[in-house]
């Protein structure tokens, strides 16, 4: 570990100087490992010059991790005294990234597509930590908000991350894994002990990531139909897709028709389809 990253001293230190006691309503686990920044910032995939958006900044431990290796940084945190204070802890940890960095202080679930208009050019990486309690709508939304973005790497609770990236078939595979899949094929990168965290969780984490598609799978309609079809499959798992896509696709015969017409035999159930057959379905539609 070197001077420029948070260790459990200094993480210790910042949050009795904010008088910040993490909450567990706002998933607040801060990472005191410059080991674990590394490699996570590694697997990231993270270059000088690239523009990476991170999710829970907190502190600061991982974004200390993305500007040491010479990306740009656009943190955006929910907590109003995290954010106040990173502009400092970067400045005073990484005197050079300073000007590489800006904090957005907003709920994640509240950034527009003008909040990330205004910025200087699209972040192409999503790197982060996330907050476990709301890490998939954030995912999504981000995925939904950047389509610049070439790819990600983030950390979730480790069920949660299985879940993103299962196969269809598998007992973990739901709608988050068939939407998520829309934007590239995602992998378990790593798996992190509970132990680099302050104050330890009671769960593990894993690293999960995806590389876009070099094209995309279809059109923002395709896709919204696509995921219409997801939940709509998924909200009713054990029945067959004849019955289940009824809400969107209309009476059984309307829904056999489709679903003929799309090569996808309507006696199987959401979780034997993959991304493609829900929007062979669309298309079919
Ligand atoms: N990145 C830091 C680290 O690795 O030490 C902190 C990670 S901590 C698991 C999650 C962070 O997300 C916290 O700083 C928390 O305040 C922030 N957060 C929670 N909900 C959020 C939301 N809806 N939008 C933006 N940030 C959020």
């Amino acid at each position: 570990s070197g001077p420029a990253l948070l260790g459990p001293a200094e993480v210790r230190e910042l949050a009795e100087r904010l008088g910040v006691s993490p909450t567990k309503k706002l998933g607040q686990n801060f990472v005191i490992d410059p080991n674990t920044v590394r490699k996570i910032v590694r697997l990231a995939g993270v270059t000088a010059g690239d523009h990476v958006i991170e999710i829970g900044p907190g502190l600061g431990s991982l974004t200390l991790g993305i500007t040491e290796a010479g990306a740009e940084v656009t943190a955006v945190e929910i907590d109003h005294r995290l954010a106040a204070e990173l502009p400092a802890t970067v400045r005073a940890m990484q005197p050079a990234a300073a000007e590489r960095f800006r904090v957005i202080r907003s709920d994640a679930l509240e950034l527009t597509a003008d909040m990330i208009a205004e910025l200087p050019t699209p972040p192409e990486l999503l790197v982060a930590n996330l907050p476990y309690n709301v890490s998939v709508p954030i995912l999504m939304e981000l995925l939904e908000l950047i389509p610049e973005l070439r790819g990600g790497l983030v950390m979730v609770q480790a069920e949660v991350g299985y879940r993103i990236a299962a196969q269809p078939g598998s007992k973990e595979y739901g709608a988050p894994s068939a939407k998520a899949a829309w934007y590239g094929p995602w992998r378990i990168a790593g798996t992190v002990s509970r132990r680099i965290f302050w104050p330890v969780p009671g769960v593990d984490s894993v690293l999960v990531g995806y590389q876009r598609l070099d094209a995309p799978r279809g059109t923002v309609t395709e896709r919204d139909t696509t995921f219409e079809l997801i939940n709509a499959a998924f909200a009713q798992r054990r029945k067959m897709l004849r019955q289940s896509l009824q809400p969107v696709l209309g009476p059984l015969d309307a829904v056999v028709r489709v679903l003929e017409s799309a090569g996808i035999d309507p006696t199987l159930r959401a979780e034997q389809l993959s991304v493609e057959d829900f929007l062979a379905i669309t298309r079919a539609r």
